[in-house]
């Protein structure tokens, strides 16, 4: 059998492909879907004896601690709800440090003395689980106590019911810490950062007269990218398999200049599984909202309403799963990889975030008095001052090696981290930055408490696309974060830093007003100061231009280009003072973090390189030989004819073949090699070394003949479906 037959079959099996019989049952109207699978506060109204469900609501609304009087209670109503849904397992749901979603699954029966089963769920089985964590990531922390980890009942997100085909089970959101407390999850930093930020915005609140604002909180809207591409083609090459991207493939002949597919019309395949996932989603709660085409062939995008963020962290994640799950039904694969093709624009995740309560609403929108408007400038600069004083741990926490072939190529946003304010902002802040003197502009300077804003434009055409982190009228979008990574750590970051800021605002007013200052006099210079001080995160300009590079370090911000330039972030004295100040991490923990992220880098890089080996080693050069040899017969079969032969082919593949060779002798070298190892060996050898071994490949495949080629090519893998 040729080496090509895996994908030749590939394509005649896209092309035999039928669509599976749709699941849409007309009947069903969408807001008879929504949520029709979640433990929601409706559900525990009609179930809950009404002081546990006051208890409940308390601790998902107040973030006050659990009762744990009542966790019988809410666990035999929930049982009960789980088992008329048809459930016969329920599941502690966590999020480990790999990105991913973990699950311990359980049986609700257990035997009973007359040989039969019953259906158990007490309350300590709902508040605490005891999977082992020894095959989770851990950075350090497991070892020196026991393999057992915990997981804890998060009240604040949820339970629901997953469908199977084959059964239903009760899926329960928890932390996963160790013996000792110590987070192993992306979730528990994420609950203590939104306690820390309640704790500093009531304070800056109350200085705005606000006795009773509700618990703030922040919200997060993620607007998720990603690629669908016929399974058949997944299963045939390697590299996706099982490094969720190409490591070979040459440019296809017509990329994405035309800008033909951004926001065209949905192929009928992609919107039947578009639909159908929608549907799944809303089942769990989900509320997915907006659907369109992405900016490269093959590339779409689905972004959620926003919700407070740690449900959205836990809902984006769930997202994940089912999307691709409902993809491999409709025969697809879906991939999240930051840059599953190179060449071709890659996929992030915005987080669009903003914070605040039911009570005072969005403390991020403009208001429509002075006393408003001195209010969102505050919690406005709060977002300066952070972003500026840790715009390197923003830069850390979207640190993976698969978003480094995004972030600071041209379609991403720079590895720099600014804030992009718009022009009006902008222009305020700079009227405040010049305090009371008369400016030269002819609008003058703003008295706060006087003035009212100029309109600020919401409309999304205005938005600078490449800033990391951009105003859009009435929140802030985080451009940086990977396709593939769980919003967790962008937010509690977002959290944690902003904590800081109000902090310092509430501090600086709480004193200037004690000491007699006018209220709006002591915002006003409070503002003035944060502006001076911070301003030099403020970039309005093109953040993909060479001179940005030159600028940006000239007003002393970080450009932290790849993962092991960000990562040392996390573990600075004054990152660690920072999150330990507010209760987010503990040093130790922070320690943890770094650890699994240099190790998760360098892992990735090295699978990478293995496959590399191996794809070019057992499939691309053997074709180019076999393609080199006819050429070679050829010519020698010309030659004993007496016809003059022409070489200029057979010379052009005997480069690359040759450059070929070279380059897998050296990287096999550098990838085998016991002594060399670790993260930097992984960055500063192993990814060149690739690079150098698919630049041979990648022009072979323009060279030899098409029946040979062993690889589902970019054309056919973008454009057959
Ligand atoms: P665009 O592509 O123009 O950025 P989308 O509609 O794709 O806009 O996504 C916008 C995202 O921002 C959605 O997830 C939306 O729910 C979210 N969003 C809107 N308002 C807020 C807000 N106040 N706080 C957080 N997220 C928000
Ligand atoms: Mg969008």
């Amino acid at each position: 059998m040729s080496g090509s037959a895996a994908r030749l079959q590939a394509i005649d099996a896209v092309i035999a492909y039928e669509a599976p019989t749709p699941t849409f049952a007309p009947a069903e109207a969408p807001g008879e879907i929504f949520g029709r699978n979640v433990f929601t506060k409706a559900v525990m109204q009609k179930r809950l004896p009404k002081g546990v469900f006051k208890s409940v609501v308390a601790t998902i609304e107040k973030q006050a601690p659990l009762d744990p009087a009542i966790a019988d209670a809410v666990a035999s109503a929930m049982k009960d709800w789980a088992l008329e849904m048809g459930a016969t397992h329920y599941a502690h749901v966590f999020y480990p440090l790999t990105h991913g979603t973990a699950e311990k699954h359980d049986s609700f029966f257990e035997p009973d003395d007359d040989g039969g089963s019953i259906a158990e769920f007490a309350g300590k089985t709902l508040v605490q689980g005891e999977p082992d964590a020894s095959s989770f990531p851990n950075g350090g922390l497991r070892s020196t106590f026991e393999a057992r980890g915990y997981t804890g009942w998060d009240v604040t997100s949820p339970a629901y019911v997953l469908e199977n085909r084959n059964g239903t089970t009760l899926c329960i959101p928890t932390v996963f810490v160790s013996m000792t407390g110590e987070a192993l999850d992306h979730k528990t930093p994420l609950l203590r950062s939104q306690q820390a930020l309640a704790t500093q915005a009531a304070r800056v609140l109350a200085l705005f007269g606000h006795r009773d604002a509700g618990t703030i909180v922040s919200y997060a809207g993620p607007e998720q990218e990603y690629f669908l591409i016929d399974r058949n083609f997944f299963l045939s090459r390697p590299d996706l398999l099982n490094a969720g991207r190409t490591l070979f493939g040459a440019k296809p002949p017509k990329g994405q200049e035309f800008d033909d597919h951004y926001f065209g019309a949905i192929p009928d395949r992609v919107l039947d599984f578009m639909l159908h996932a929608e549907r799944e989603l809303f089942k769990v709660g989900i509320p997915a909202k907006t659907r369109h085409n992405e900016v490269a062939p093959g590339q779409f995008e689905i972004a959620p309403m926003f919700e407070r963020s740690n449900l959205a962290a836990d809902h984006q994640q769930l997202l994940m799963v089912t999307m691709k799950r409902v993809a491999r039904e409709h025969g697809m694969e879906l991939l999240f990889h930051e840059k599953p093709f190179e060449g071709v624009n890659g996929s992030g995740k915005h987080v669009n975030f903003s914070f605040g309560s039911s009570t005072v609403g969005n403390l991020l929108l403009p208001g429509d008095t002075p006393h408003e408007n001195a209010q969102f400038l505050v919690f406005c600069a709060a977002v300066i001052r952070a972003v500026h004083r840790y715009g390197g741990l923003l830069r850390a926490s979207v640190a993976s090696a698969s978003n480094d072939h995004r972030l600071g190529a041209n379609e991403a946003p720079p590895a720099i981290i600014s804030v992009f304010l718009g022009e009006q902002l902008a222009d305020v802040f700079d009227q405040i930055a010049k305090g009371g003197a008369t400016s030269s502009k002819e609008k003058g300077t703003m008295t706060i408490g006087v003035d009212t804003l100029p309109v600020l434009p919401t409309d999304p055409g205005d938005r600078n696309r490449t800033s990391p982190f951009a105003f859009t009228g009435n929140r802030f979008e985080f451009r940086a974060p990977g396709s593939m990574q769980s919003i967790a750590a962008p937010v509690y970051t977002i959290n944690t830093i902003v904590t800081e800021a109000l902090d310092f605002i509430a501090t600086a007013l709480e004193e200037r007003v004690a000491g007699g200052e006018d209220f709006n006099h002591a915002v006003q210079k409070v503002l003035e100061q944060i502006i001076t001080d911070h301003g030099a995160a403020v970039f309005n300009g093109d953040g993909y231009s060479p001179q940005w590079q030159v600028e940006a370090e000239a007003r002393g911000l970080k450009n932290l280009r790849t993962t092991l330039d960000a990562l040392p972030e996390l573990i600075s004295a004054e990152a660690i003072e920072l999150f330990s100040r507010y209760g987010v991490f503990t040093e130790r923990e922070m320690h943890s973090r770094y650890e699994v992220a240099v190790e998760q880098y360098e892992l990735s890089i090295a699978v990478e390189a293995k496959l590399t080996v191996e794809i070019a080693g057992t499939s691309v050069l053997p074709a180019a030989i076999r393609y080199q040899t006819q050429l070679a017969q050829n010519v020698a079969a010309l030659k004993a004819a007496g016809v003059e032969a022409d070489t200029s082919l057979l010379e052009a593949v005997s480069a690359p073949v040759r450059a070929l060779r070279e380059a897998l002798a050296v990287l096999k070298a550098a990838t085998f090699d016991d002594e060399a190892h670790g993260a930097l060996h992984a960055r500063d050898v192993l990814l060149p070394a690739m690079h150098e071994v698919r630049v041979a490949a990648d022009e072979l495949e323009t060279l030899v003949a098409d029946d040979l080629w062993p690889l589902a090519t970019y054309q056919e893998m973008l454009y057959i479906r």
